[in-house]
Parts: C-alpha cells; sequence; structure tokens
C-alpha cells in the first residue's frame, strides 16, 4: 500500500499552477498575484495635511499657548481635493482640511483642536514643530518601489494597496475552477423524498463549500448514478467548466463500482490504496483531450472529507500558485484512550482539540478528544469536530495522555 505522503507527491505532480490571466480588481480576489506590483508615483503623491486645522510657518507659532495665543490672518480655505496651489507667506496662515494639499510656504498644520477655530482670524493655542501633521510625499512609497511580491493572495489588504497604487487589473492566477461530481444509485437530491434504499446525497455540497473554503470557485454538478456510460459522458461534459475535478463514489472493490470502471478503461487514472483510515480508495489522473486533472475520492462521506483535507487542498493549492503546505499541525494530549487502530494503516480519528493556555508553560496546552463514533459512514460527530488524531501505522492502541499528532481542520485555524 501507497504512504499518504506519496499520494500528496504524486498529486502535487499530476496538478500544475493555473496560467495567468488579467482581472479587473474585483475579479482578483482571492487570486493569487502573477507579478510583482510597483507603484508608478510616490505615495503620499503630493505634502498634504494629516489632520483638520490651519496650514501655518512653524516659526510663527513659536511659544504659542491657552495663556498666550499667536493670531493669524486665515488667507485661504483649502478641503481635500482642493487644485488651486495655494502659497502662505510668513505672517499668514490657510485653513486646511485632512488630506488637502500643504499650501507653498506652509511649514506644519496646528490642530483645529489647538485653536478657536476662526475664519477669518484665528487664535492658535500651542506651538508645532516643522513637519507636524503634515504628511510627506514619497514617505508611504516610493515611486517604483515594489509594493505587493508576486505569489501573493489579493485579500482585501492587498485589494487596498492595487487600488492605491491606481491599478485597474492586475495580473494574477484566478481561483481554479472546481467541478464535483458524485455516483450512486442509491443518492437522491435533499428535499425530496427517499425511496427504499436511498439516501440523502451530502458528499457534493461537502466539496463544493470545502472548494470554495480553500479559494477555488466550485461548481456542484451534484450526481449521477452508477451506470458507466454515464459516468463518461459526464465527465467530458464538464471538462470545459473544470480545471480540476473531483469525483466521490464508485472506486473501491465493488460491483457497480462505475468510475473506476470506465477511468481504469481510459488507461489515464490510477486507483490505489493508500494506508490510511478512513480513505483508503483514491484515484488520480487526467480525463479527455483536454488533461483535466481528476480526483476520485471515495464515496464514504467522512473518507472523502479525510481526502479532501490531506490530498485535495495541497493539489489545489499547488493550483493557485501557493505553497502547497500539509494542513497545520500539533502535537496534542489524549484525553482518551484510543481503543484499537487498524495495523500498518494510518488512523485519521474526527477529534475535538482545545487548547490551555494555562498549561502551555507545561508543553500540554492540547488537549485531543476523540469522537465517539468514529465509522467512515457515521458524519453525525464531523461537523463538532476541529481536527483529526493521527495514530500512526505501526501502532494499534494507546492509553489516555498519550502525546499524538493532531491535523487542524481549516475552520479552526
Ligand atoms: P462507494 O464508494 O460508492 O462504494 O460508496 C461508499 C458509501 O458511501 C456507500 O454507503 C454510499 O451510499 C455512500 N455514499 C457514496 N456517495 C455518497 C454521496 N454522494 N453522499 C452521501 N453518501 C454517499
Ligand atoms: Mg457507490
Amino acid at each position: 500500500m501507497k504512504s499518504v505522503e506519496q499520494h500528496v507527491l504524486d498529486l502535487l505532480e499530476l496538478v500544475a499552477p493555473i496560467d495567468p490571466v488579467e482581472l479587473g480588481l474585483i475579479e482578483a480576489h482571492g487570486a493569487v498575484l502573477a507579478e510583482p506590483v510597483t507603484s508608478p508615483v510616490s505615495l503620499p503623491h503630493f505634502d498634504n495635511s494629516s489632520m483638520d486645522g490651519y496650514a501655518v510657518v512653524a516659526a510663527d507659532v513659536a511659544g504659542a499657548s491657552p495663556e498666550n495665543p499667536v493670531r493669524l490672518p486665515v488667507v485661504a480655505d483649502i478641503p481635500a481635493g482642493d487644485t488651486s496651489a495655494t502659497t502662505i507667506r510668513p505672517g499668514q496662515c490657510a485653513r486646511i482640511m485632512t488630506g488637502a494639499p500643504l499650501p507653498g510656504g506652509a511649514t506644519a498644520v496646528v490642530p483645529v483642536e489647538w485653536t478657536d477655530g476662526g475664519t477669518e482670524q484665528v487664535s492658535l493655542t500651542r506651538d508645532v514643530s516643522d513637519g507636524g501633521a503634515v504628511r510627506r510625499s514619497g514617505e508611504d512609497i516610493e515611486a517604483g518601489a515594489e509594493v505587493l511580491r508576486e505569489g501573493v493572495r489579493v485579500g482585501a489588504a492587498e485589494m487596498a494597496v492595487l487600488a492605491s497604487v491606481g491599478r485597474r487589473t492586475v495580473r494574477v492566477r484566478p481561483r481554479p475552477r472546481v467541478v464535483v461530481l458524485s455516483t450512486g444509485e442509491e443518492l437522491v437530491e435533499p428535499g425530496r423524498p427517499l425511496g427504499p434504499g436511498q439516501i440523502w446525497e451530502s458528499n457534493s455540497f461537502m466539496l463544493t463549500a470545502a472548494a470554495l473554503d480553500a479559494g477555488c470557485t466550485a461548481d456542484r454538478y451534484g450526481f449521477i448514478g452508477d451506470d458507466p456510460a454515464t459516468v463518461l459522458e459526464t465527465l467530458e461534459g464538464v471538462l470545459p467548466q473544470a480545471d480540476i475535478v473531483l469525483t466521490t463514489g464508485g472506486v473501491s472493490m465493488g460491483a457497480y463500482d462505475a468510475v473506476k470502471e470506465v477511468l481504469s478503461r481510459q488507461g489515464t487514472v490510477r486507483f490505489e490504496k493508500i494506508a490510511m483510515q478512513p480513505g483508503m480508495p483514491q484515484g488520480f489522473g487526467t480525463v479527455g483531450g483536454t488533461k483535466t486533472p481528476i480526483l476520485t475520492l471515495p464515496g464514504n462521506p467522512v473518507s472523502s472529507f479525510v481526502s479532501f483535507h490531506l490530498f485535495v487542498r495541497p493539489a489545489l493549492q499547488r493550483m493557485r500558485g501557493l505553497p502547497a503546505e500539509p494542513p497545520p499541525t500539533v502535537r496534542a494530549r489524549l484525553t482518551a484512550p484510543v481503543a484499537s487502530s487498524p495495523k500498518g494503516k494510518r488512523s485519521f480519528l474526527r477529534a475535538v482539540l482545545e487548547h490551555d493556555h494555562a498549561a502551555e508553560g507545561a508543553g500540554r496546552a492540547y488537549t485531543v478528544t476523540p469522537v465517539a463514533r468514529q465509522g467512515s459512514h457515521q458524519l453525525s460527530a464531523l461537523a463538532g469536530s476541529n481536527a483529526l488524531a493521527v495514530v500512526p501505522e505501526a501502532v494499534t492502541e494507546l492509553a489516555e495522555g498519550s502525546v499524538v499528532e493532531v491535523v487542524k481542520l481549516p475552520d479552526a485555524y
């Protein structure tokens, strides 16, 4: 059987970073920069006031105090956006608003709080030094300087930087388009009545949500039955919309495992057993003339959930042009024993990870409690779990208090 690590490596080799495109700023949200971004101009672009107040020659207000205010004539009124290129002479001042260009001749701004707010004449009751309340041109960004590195994900802060250096569009690797297709003759759309032997379909919803959480766009195709011809036809039909296809079901040893049957015949997808539980049967390869990557996940809901976090997520990160790191792990003490774990397979137990600040110094900050129902069909405990406790391949049981590696699930960071 193949190791978990080897399978991750194989998937990282299968997928490649998506080709860059030029996108408008809002469209680029969640995409990854494929160019370093520089500023064409210095920012601030011009000297301006950081306060509402009065632009002055600092020397004119030397020694000003509430007892000895300095009175100056107000020769201009300068709102933000003012284009009149005002200047003042010594002995004069101009009323000025935050962000407004500093008038020529002024060396500082006295905040309005330190004045009587006059419009013809103003009393200034505090002195200021040269440069006080002035934002100098270039003090944030020098013209030509790099403001964002290539490979950075465009979030809210990056969006602000892009706009502030005047960009309308940016070259990025867009969010990968993930198409999710489940298979199984027993599946019924939630909201419709269940017949005998049927279950409500959940995997495609889970994977669509997980792919969105992972920074992709996701298209829930839904589900189809176990007819091999339909599986192939459907897969070919979704290719134009897909940078990667995820399927669930039909990849184990059953007689009607259609995904495995048709894709084995195509010869472009490998089906393997990974030394893990849940999630042992996995397939990966490409479909169609487009050679679109496809990952075929097992049908058991918990298996496909675990497969997503261990295998799909790193592959999606690579497609985005981000470091394809494994999910973060911490070491934690088991609050309960693990009665049995299969020899030769790495177990991933759904668990609740808790952090205790008070125990930080003693190296016991984290505890982990595996949930009671661990069957790969048992979904009930999945939503309450925030982690997967790892039982190594060689270990078959663990005492309470044992320290184990724990994979943190994304919602928990
Ligand atoms: P399979 O991998 O197709 O043999 O399916 C394994 C188990 O997972 C079976 O009990 C299926 O009914 C169940 N299953 C498969 N696909 C889904 C799905 N999309 N949603 C919920 N359960 C599923
Ligand atoms: Mg099935």
